[in-house]
């Protein structure tokens, strides 16, 4: 059997299954969860080596190998700790040169990117794996695969990860690199993206008051900056300022290491 067609006649299974057994109690509550239950992880993966593979065409990969390598470093640990959440994530960080953006993403699968922005706003190394580790929550959990299976449906998923749809990859690359970093996904996968970076943090022996304390910094340079009025009344939405008090609450009392001086000394090239 052609392997597309292998992929679709286990898909109708699983979904006759799931459909019998009285899983499909409500449309928006499975097309919340049905990415994680019907695209595997082998697909997801697939699908996004070839998203990175389009990312790393479209935007401006930073030429400087001991930035790229001073951030590949911070991420080690916490990669190291969230793939015991999920063995098969392939985790990896690349720094994109964009000072104006700040901002960081995954793709499906666990290849991360963050901006020369971002590195800019962050003011030390827990704010940065903060970050990094916000967006390897959101790989864990999967959120990718249940937004990816609810925007383009299975099948389409499953062509784009054959190299079947390459327009169709180009704009998800394209717009992954738009959303902010607080809010790409639903206020729940945010939230359960947030509850999984603090307890990396603490793992790695970060200061987990880190990814509020930079949550902080982006909020005050969006509204300082000059937007539209809707960018306005989202930035200044209650739920940002909710969520970070959230975050507050579950790392109250803890600390960790900082690490100021290390993260100004790697990132002043930037900053010159
Ligand atoms: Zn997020």
């Amino acid at each position: 059997m052609p392997r597309r067609q292998a992929w679709r006649s286990c898909l109708t299974g699983v979904l006759l299954a799931a459909a019998t057994s009285g899983m499909l109690v409500g449309c928006a509550a499975v097309r919340q969860t049905l990415g994680t239950a019907l695209v595997t992880p082998a697909v997801e993966n697939q699908l996004g080596l070839r998203v990175a593979a389009q990312v790393e065409k479209q935007e401006r990969v930073l030429p400087n190998p001991e930035l790229q390598a001073y951030v590949g470093r911070v991420a080690a640990p916490l990669a190291a700790r969230a793939r015991l959440d999920r063995p098969d994530a392939v985790f990896a960080v690349t720094v994109l040169d964009q000072p104006g953006q700040a901002n960081a993403f995954a793709v499906p699968g666990g290849h991360l990117y963050v901006y020369t922005g971002l590195l800019l706003l962050a003011t030390d190394e827990a704010e940065l794996a903060g970050v990094l580790a916000h967006e390897m929550g959101h790989v864990v959990a999967r959120h990718s695969a249940n937004q990816l299976a609810a925007q383009y449906g299975l099948e389409l998923i499953a062509s784009m990860a054959l190299g079947e749809n390459p327009s169709e990859v180009a704009r998800t690359a394209a717009n992954l690199g738009q959303a902010g970093v607080m809010a790409r996904f639903s206020r729940d996968d945010e939230l359960q993206a947030d509850r999984l970076a603090v307890g990396y943090l603490a793992d790695t022996g970060y200061d987990p008051n880190a990814l509020a304390s930079l949550f902080g910094a982006l909020l005050r340079q969006e509204s300082g900056a000059r937007t539209t009025p809707l960018e306005q009344l989202l930035a200044s939405h209650p739920a940002t300022g909710d969520r970070i008090r959230r975050l507050q609450a579950q790392t109250a009392g803890k600390g960790g290491a900082r690490r100021r001086e290390q993260f100004v000394a790697a990132t002043a090239v930037l900053r010159r």
